[in-house]
């Protein structure tokens, strides 16, 4: 049996509610990656070949269609028992790209009937501003999820802030609570959204882990940390090295790993000479780039150059990768700890 699927099972075993979305029973099977996909994202190109069909399309925004049809019968459950799961969303300040990622949150609780609670606040906001809307939230009963949008204005103490969430409705999972459970190997509890949404992809895709040697570019704690932790955990049996921007030979770790996940936030940093034939690659990165052909001025990149799909097996896109894969994990945390307040 797939290794993920066990890690999988071992949370839907310690869930008191089942996660039924781990099957890999897909009604859309991932599709194969047109290396001819990636020319189009990157005109620039010089060492396409335009012959390959190689990679195979982690399909994130497929994968997530899935798991928001699971959740609907969850929610739908939670609704008999006149619950309705209900998340809070806090951002600070007028950043763009946080105010997408916060409509695009929104939007997915429309989707699912989840209830959704927008704060915002200005950028010159106080942090004790801040401080009071969370521990507000915490006390407000009947909501079971608070998100403080990342990044917070340079004023003020993220981690501090973040430490303030009533850990059963950290459904970010960066409270150092939820976070030391990680550590601890202990799956079952509320896991940051980006890593688990790329183990879920992982699983999805069938994707062998056991044994297999993998590298994570970045550190950090939202995405690097707990992903090594994901998949160096027992049941999904990786080896894993964590490389960072001090590490002195990321290029040839890579050209060794069978799995490869940049989270680096480095737009096209990974090339297709760092990827060993046949690796899986899951880019993680969302940059922007400028790009004079488009009347906006700029595209995404991933952190992972286009051209590494003439070398990987699987390789995500971006965008439709891993960032469906992050909101929809979102939306199962939220839903989880609907779940427990009635188990509770
Ligand atoms: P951070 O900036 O917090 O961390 C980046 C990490 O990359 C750090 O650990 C840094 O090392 C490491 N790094 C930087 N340069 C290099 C290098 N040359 N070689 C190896 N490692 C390097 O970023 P995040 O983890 O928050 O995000 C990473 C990327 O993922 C970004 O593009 C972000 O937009 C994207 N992202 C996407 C999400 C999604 O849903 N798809 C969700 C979250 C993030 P050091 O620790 O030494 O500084």
């Amino acid at each position: 049996m797939n290794r993920i699927l066990r890690f999988c099972s071992s949370r839907l075993s310690l869930s008191i509610v089942p996660l039924i979305s781990v099957q890999i029973t897909h009604t859309v099977r991932p599709e194969p990656l047109l290396v001819i996909e990636y020319r189009k994202a990157n005109p620039q190109s010089q060492e396409f070949s335009g012959l390959a069909m190689v990679a195979q399309r982690l399909d994130g925004k497929a994968c997530a269609a899935e798991v928001e049809e699971e959740l609907l019968l969850r929610i739908a459950a939670c609704k008999e028992k006149g619950i309705k799961p209900h998340l809070a969303v806090v951002i600070v300040g007028d950043d763009p790209a946080s105010h997408v990622y916060v409509g695009s949150k929104v939007r997915a609780c429309e989707r699912l009937g989840i209830q959704s609670t927008h704060i915002e606040l200005a950028a010159d906001s106080t942090e004790e501003q801040v401080r009071d809307a969370i521990l507000s939230l915490n006390e407000q009963a009947g909501l079971h999820g608070i998100l403080v949008q990342s990044p917070l204005p340079n004023h003020m103490n993220e981690e501090a802030l973040t430490d303030l969430i009533d850990p059963v409705k950290d459904v970010d999972g960066f409270h150092p609570q939820n976070l030391g459970r990680l550590v601890q190997g202990r799956l079952d509890g509320m896991l940051p959204c980006t890593p688990s949404g790329v183990m879920r992809m992982l699983s999805w895709a069938g994707i062998e882990t056991e044994g297999k040697t993998a590298v994570i570019l970045g550190r950090s704690r939202i995405v690097g940390m707990p992903q090594s932790l994901l998949l160096g955990a027992k049941g999904v049996d990786s080896t894993v090295t964590v490389a960072h921007s001090r590490t002195q030979n990321t290029a040839e770790l890579c050209a060794s790993a069978d799995i490869v996940i940049a989270a680096v936030g480095r737009p096209e940093m990974v090339t297709a000479d760092w990827i060993k034939d046949g690796a899986v690659v899951v880019d993680v990165g969302i940059n922007r780039v400028d790009d004079t052909s488009r009347e906006r001025g700029w595209r995404l990149a991933g952190d992972v150059h286009p051209d590494v799909a003439n070398k990987a097996s699987w390789l995500s896109p971006v965008p439709g990768g891993v960032g469906p894969m992050t909101i929809a994990m979102l939306m199962e945390n939220t839903v989880r700890a609907a779940e427990q307040s009635y188990i509770a």
